[in-house]
């Protein structure tokens, strides 16, 4: 069976996925996510639009069909063309289709065209990192190209979201701590690949965020139900799991150890799991076993109660990089009956209505400078220092880090629920949390990037309905923080 850059790229995401995507009953996938078809359908448009406005000249393969690209793209390296665009190149068991094929000293250097950045981390002061997901595809161009003997090194190129050619080398170690090359990584990859697509190797399931957006989202949750499998414990990831796995196989098995047995000093016999790791994981695993499972305090909260609480979320579209909507219930007196929704949408796709919806909902929290602001998790903080970067005629640097103050903001995430308190649930997500709580969406499928997918019909049709749906789904999630926060006070 061929190695493609798509099947690497789903390795990397997961080694499970490539094995069901193969042998697995296939009446048994969920229905394409309509957001993971929106990103297929971004990319294309991007692609065609970053080549359209190429300023030299390049050889188009892209309207040929499959077996005549693989000869037009070998003739056409052979007579040295300097850029080919949709190119096709395999050999042995390796296939590879790259956007870009570039002609430099000594061969050709291949770069693909990516929707989003092209490096992962880094911040104002350090660098990103290369994202394996494309390392893997690019690794397996260069390999092609070596075997063909018309490679120019080991090396490739993203041009990616930000108009920036983004380097990959696969010589350099990865870091002072990460000795192995990007091309280790590649041969790494390459061979468990080659294993599960000769049924040598059987690779197991992990619960992830990954699952959400996958096809086989129900199979699995069903598959790692059934195994009583340890990746259900929230944050114990797969390469926990594999270190555990020989000694402790089940969440049940978990929960009936003793951890202090497996705790030498400050390590754990577990590579990659500290001591308070292991007794986190086994309370948990406690919790989610005992006959009536029920949330509790880990710390003690003070969460105070002002006259007027505000529970906010805001909406993204990371592809427009447009913050399409905030908005915020209101509760006074702590009355669920004073409740109200309040919004404010960029009624256009343009930096315009970004910034003033932006403004409007600065201004309604200047309005209000005693309440109390709850959201869950940082991103809000994050997309608010980033519009104040764009628009900083709205407010200042000063203005925002004050409204995310400690003392008038709280996120209930990462300063309440993560430090001081643990549920019987698979997950901390406010859906999750709210839906064990019992609150219930009115829409049956919320969910961020369903939101996002909307947003994107709503920008073609201008529909009311669509619209609705969206407000809906952000009011529901403002509800549901107001909903755990009462949850939290009652536990304490
Ligand atoms: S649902 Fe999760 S575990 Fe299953 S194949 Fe998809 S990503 Fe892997």
């Amino acid at each position: 069976m061929p190695v493609t850059a798509s099947v690497l790229y789903n390795f990397v995401h997961c080694p499970k996925r490539v094995a069901l995507d193969d042998f697995g009953d296939q009446s048994r996938r969920d229905p394409l996510n309509p957001f993971v078809r929106l990103l297929w359908e971004r990319g294309t448009l991007y692609e065609r639009e970053v080549i359209a406005d190429v300023d030299r000249p390049y050889l188009d393969l892209s309207a040929h069909e499959r077996r005549d690209r693989e000869r037009l793209t070998l003739e056409a390296m052979r007579r040295g063309e300097p850029l080919i665009y949709s190119g096709f190149i395999a050999v042995d068991d390796l296939v590879g289709a790259p956007d870009l094929l570039r002609k430099e000293v000594g061969g050709y250097v291949p770069g693909d065209i990516k929707s989003g950045a092209g490096e992962e981390g880094g911040g104002d002061d350090t660098d990103g990192k290369p994202k394996l997901h494309y390392a893997v595809q690019l690794a397996l161009y260069v390999d092609i190209l070596e075997r063909l003997g018309l490679s120019a090194g080991r090396r490739a190129f993203v041009w990616d979201i930000h108009g920036d050619e983004v380097p990959y080398d696969f010589t350099s170690p990865q870091g002072p701590k990460k000795p192995e090359t990007l091309w280790d990584e590649y041969q790494s990859a390459l061979a468990d690949t080659r294993a599960i697509l000769d049924r040598t190797l059987t690779p197991q399931g992990a619960s992830s965020s990954t699952c959400k957006l996958c096809h086989w989202h129900n199979f699995c949750s069903d598959d790692l139900a059934k195994a009583d499998d340890l990746t259900l414990i929230p944050f114990l990831g797969r390469s926990v799991r594999d270190s555990m796995q020989t000694s402790i196989a089940t969440i049940a098995e978990l929960a009936a150890i003793d951890p202090e047995g497996f705790i030498d000093g400050k390590k754990t016999v577990f590579k990659g799991l500290g001591p308070d790791r292991l007794r986190l994981f086994h309370d948990r695993a406690v919790l989610l076993k005992s006959a009536d499972p029920r949330p509790y305090l880990r710390a003690p909260v003070a969460l105070r109660m002002p006259h007027i609480e505000l529970f906010f979320d805001i909406e993204v579209d990371p592809m427009r990089d447009l913050c399409y909507l905030h908005g915020v219930v209101e509760r006074q007196g702590g009355s669920n009956e004073s409740e109200r929704f309040v919004h404010f949408f960029a009624e256009d796709v343009s930096p315009d209505a970004e910034r003033a919806a932006f403004a409007s909902a600065v201004a309604y929290f200047a309005a209000r400078p005693d309440a109390a602001i709850y959201y869950y998790s940082k991103y809000e903080r994050t997309i608010y220092r980033k519009l104040q970067a764009k628009y900083d005629d709205v407010c200042s640097a000063e203005d925002i880090e004050r409204l995310f103050d400690p003392s008038r903001a709280i996120d209930l995430y990462g300063d309440v629920v993560l430090k001081a308190t643990e549920w019987p649930t698979r997950d901390h997500s406010i859906k999750t949390l709210a839906k064990y709580l019992g609150f219930k969406w009115r829409d049956t499928h919320p969910s961020g990037a369903a939101s996002i997918e909307w947003f994107d019909r709503w920008c073609r049709d201008r529909s009311t309905e669509t619209k609705q749906r969206i407000l809906d789904y952000n009011e529901d999630d403002c509800r549901a923080t107001r909903v755990l926060l009462d949850g939290i006070r009652a536990l304490a």
